[in-house]
């Protein structure tokens, strides 16, 4: 007996003992890295760092990384480097979203690519469910992906779903996720404070980030249970509204997961973005460094022609934006997800949609393009290697005509995209 109870003990030390891995997207191995030297000339570098832009910049690719960043003037381009002419041009590190679904749409994540996107994260699909992208013959951004999200009974998502009875049952999947390649863990609705802590302890032991769609369950008990994201300005609802109020919209969506599409904006129409409530929301998410993931153009609405107005969402919507620029002002980390097919993006232009919410909600240009890409790939946790435009990060940009600091339009004018030091457009 005394034997089995030391093998046991040993197999859970060696368990929570095992060094965190690196995180990799899925299909790392797939992507091909560039053999050419490649020299990005006469261009605006804008690094993703938030810092000022060098005017008239260089930037030397090699065998897939980034080997110089300066002053077109004070490089020597080596003779065997294909030259581009980045003349009126801006060159961005690739974009990162933080918040991708396939949708079933063929061919989403290449069309992504197309409009600059070079890594995306899937925070809830059966790492299966990429199978046929990956094997498209299409090239495809970086994937990383959580497996399935995880919830409770009823699920909102039975597809996309784990179903989790207690805390053992959490750990357990976290566990499989991790080794099947999982690079974040996400917690649904139906979540309790006491399970999100069991499920952050075991995914921060594996190395992982957990982020969580909240809504149900009080944004700052979760993140004090450990939560390093939130998914979806509307999972702060119940931070911010008596909670008499709140209580009634809790269990009506416990009761029925689809009360919460309408339900949402009749509890953000009241919500007061300047109250004392709201300030200490702010406090709290910017002490703890909390990535924000507002997806505000999964609830976009805009007045349409020969529909009568629809003044809840019109009210509960632009609660939302002010919330995010507030956050953002107060030193709260947002960062950009497009949620991939929204109401007022054309297909393959969610990415650029939400962006351009984050500049309505008051955030600068600059500020939007580090969310873009810096803050993101601190959130996925590979920003040693992402994210910006640094000597020896890996070459991932985007060459987009104009200047996005001046008329950020220009982020939908992409004109190059390069992956892994490759030119992919
Ligand atoms: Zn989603």
């Amino acid at each position: 007996m005394a034997g089995f109870i030391a093998f046991h003990a040993c197999k859970q030390r060696i368990a929570t003992e095992k060094p965190a891995p690196d995180i990799r997207e899925i299909n790392q191995k797939e992507i091909p890295k560039g053999n050419k030297t490649i020299a990005i000339t006469s261009v605006l570098i804008i690094d993703g760092n938030g810092g000022e832009p060098i005017t008239d910049g260089c930037v030397i690719v090699r065998d897939g990384l980034i080997a110089e960043v300066g002053k077109t003037s004070e490089i020597m381009v080596p003779a065997e480097a294909e030259r581009v002419s980045g003349a009126g041009m801006s060159l961005l590190p690739g974009f990162i979203d933080a918040h991708f679904h396939l949708d079933g749409v063929e061919g989403l994540p290449s069309l992504f690519l197309q409009n600059g996107v070079t890594s995306l994260r899937d925070p809830g699909a059966w790492i299966e469910a990429y199978d046929g992208e990956r094997k498209s013959g299409k090239a495809v951004p970086r994937l990383f992906l959580a497996d399935p999200h995880i919830d409770m009974f009823p699920p909102a998502y039975p597809k996309d779903a784990y179903v989790v009875r207690d805390a053992e049952e959490a750990v357990n999947q976290v566990h499989r996720m991790a080794d099947r390649g999982a690079s974040v863990i996400k917690v649904y609705f139906r979540l309790p404070p006491g399970i999100i802590r069991e499920v952050c302890k075991a995914a921060h032991s594996r190395g992982l980030p957990v982020t969580g769609h909240l809504e149900t369950t009080e944004a700052m008990e979760a993140i004090n249970a450990g939560l390093d994201g939130i998914e979806h300005i509307t999972s702060f609802g119940l931070s911010l509204i008596p909670q008499l109020e709140g209580e009634k919209y809790r269990q009506i969506v416990l009761a029925d997961n689809n009360a919460r599409k309408r339900g949402r904006y009749e509890v953000w129409q009241k919500i007061e973005v300047d109250s004392r409530q709201a300030d200490s929301l702010a406090r709290f998410l910017a002490s703890k460094g909390t990535f924000v993931s507002p997806t505000l153009g999964a609830f976009e609405y805009q007045q349409e022609t020969n529909v009568p107005l629809d003044t809840v969402r019109l009210a509960g919507f632009d609660k939302m934006k002010r919330l995010t620029g507030k956050l953002r002002k107060a030193g709260v980390r947002i960062v950009t997800g497009s949620h991939a097919m929204i109401p007022y993006a054309g297909k393959g232009w969610a990415y650029q949609r939400e962006m351009e919410l984050l500049i309505e909600s008051g955030l600068s240009p600059a500020e939007v393009i580090s969310a873009a890409t810096i803050e993101n790939a601190r959130f996925f946790r590979i920003d040693d290697r992402l994210g910006s435009i640094e000597k020896a990060k890996v070459a991932d940009l985007v060459l987009v005509r104009g200047n996005p600091l001046e008329n950020f339009a220009a982020v939908r004018n992409i004109e190059k995209v390069m992956l892994n030091g490759t030119w992919v457009k």
